[in-house]
């Protein structure tokens, strides 16, 4: 038992697990909260718990002896299980995310941890994989993907067409505000007091209210086909990667709303950040947005502390903006990518484009972002880009 405690502490690089106790703990830790599975060498399985057999669906004795690929999917090209033995079979722990195939057909999205055990002579004796589920949150992101591929095909012709109706109700609408000034004047300017009062309030309030407020929804209407045609031509757009200076990338960006974060008293501190590769012009865009998004939406009850983080995990570089303002409840957090999607449109001014244009650059730019966020607490929004050195 000494030994496999050696090995264990070894591979969780040196944590104080001083007794066999607290081994055993936490392995029951692990066994109840995660789906573990390990294997031989070879890649046969060799244990698993409840939990890999639930959501797998395969019984116990199905599964024990038979190699590992029993729950591939097919999913996923050659090269990303090349890239898992290579790092395995090195001793070397491997992550990721695996699309996994159950018993009965089904797919399973799992993050993957997979740990490699050395005895003594240094051979790999066996593997231990950690997985979590996380079928959920790729759902939500497919299909937002698919919602928003769908979306920008039809939205390029859409907002061109509709462009041209909306300035003939624009230009109809100036008419009338002309006609209804002629027809007053003819009527006799301002002295029309023989008209019967019906026709002067028609004349004096009614048309021209209505006409305002035609002209107040044209402008809106005008502002989200600017928008969607903004959308639009991202997927459009030539991307040129390069190697990025996120600090003078920042430096710039909070330099440009220094006002905005001197009148509100607020904390803005940011962190040596990591290079990326990617496309300066939109990825200048996207952290234009957050931090924006991080002044916009501080909480009215305390001082705004917004921090900005960088670090490099396995090859990509991960950045945090980080607010303490009002936060995003759970139910909320897919939603507020999607295109027009603003939780409160009353209180602040937005066009609710800013994220979902930032999702598509990023994913374009083979990144990705997300957001953790306590509602009430403040909110993280981690954007991770290729890593370059
Ligand atoms: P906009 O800010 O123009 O509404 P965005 O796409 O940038 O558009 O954001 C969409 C919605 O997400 C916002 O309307 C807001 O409700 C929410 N949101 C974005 N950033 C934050 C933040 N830092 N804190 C709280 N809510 C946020």
């Amino acid at each position: 038992m000494r030994r496999v405690k050696e090995r264990m502490t070894t591979h969780l690089q040196e944590t104080d697990i001083d007794s066999v106790q607290e081994l055993k703990a936490l392995k029951a830790a692990i066994d109840e909260h995660s789906i573990v599975a390990i294997t031989d060498p070879q890649g046969r399985i060799t244990y698993v718990n409840d939990k890999f057999c639930s959501i797998s669906k395969y019984p116990r004795e199905e599964l024990l002896g038979q190699n590992h690929r029993i729950i591939n999917s097919g999913c996923h090209p050659k090269e990303f299980f090349k890239d898992m033995w290579a790092t395995i079979s090195k001793g070397q722990i491997w992550r990721n995310e695996i699309k996994n195939k159950a018993k009965d057909g089904s797919f399973y999205w799992v993050h993957t941890t997979i740990v490699p055990f050395k005895n003594s002579q240094g051979e790999i004796y066996q593997y231990v994989s950690i997985r979590t589920d996380i079928t959920e949150r790729k759902k939500a992101e497919e299909d937002l993907a698919e919602k928003n591929k769908e979306l920008e095909t039809i939205v390029y012709v859409a907002s061109h067409d509709l462009r041209s109706p909306l300035v003939n109700i624009q230009g109809f609408s100036n008419e009338l505000v002309q006609s209804c000034k002629e027809l007053r004047l003819k009527l006799g300017g301002d002295d029309f007091q023989s008209l019967s009062p019906e026709i002067r309030t028609l004349l004096n309030q009614d048309i021209p209210e209505a006409i305002k407020f035609i002209l107040s929804g044209v402008s809106k209407i005008d502002t989200l086909l600017s928008g969607l045609l903004r959308f639009s031509r991202l997927g459009r757009a030539a991307l040129r990667s390069e190697k990025l200076n996120m600090n003078e990338m920042l430096d710039t960006i909070v330099k440009s709303t220094e006002f905005q974060i001197k009148q509100n008293g607020v904390t803005v501190k940011v962190d040596n950040l990591p290079p990326c590769l990617g496309d300066n012009v939109q990825i200048n865009q996207v952290f234009s947005n957050l931090l924006s998004n991080a002044l916009k939406y501080l909480h009215p009850n305390r001082k705004g502390n917004i921090t900005v983080l960088g670090q490099v995990v396995e090859n990509r570089s991960v950045y945090e903006v980080i607010d303490n303002g009002i936060g995003v409840s759970p139910a909320h957090q897919a939603k507020i990518f999607e295109i027009f999607h603003r939780l409160n449109p009353a209180q602040t001014e937005g066009e609710g484009l800013g994220l979902t244009i930032a999702q598509r650059v990023l994913e374009r730019q083979n990144g990705k972002i997300w957001i953790e966020s306590i509602p009430g607490e403040g909110s993280r929004f981690f954007v991770c880009l290729p890593h370059i050195s």
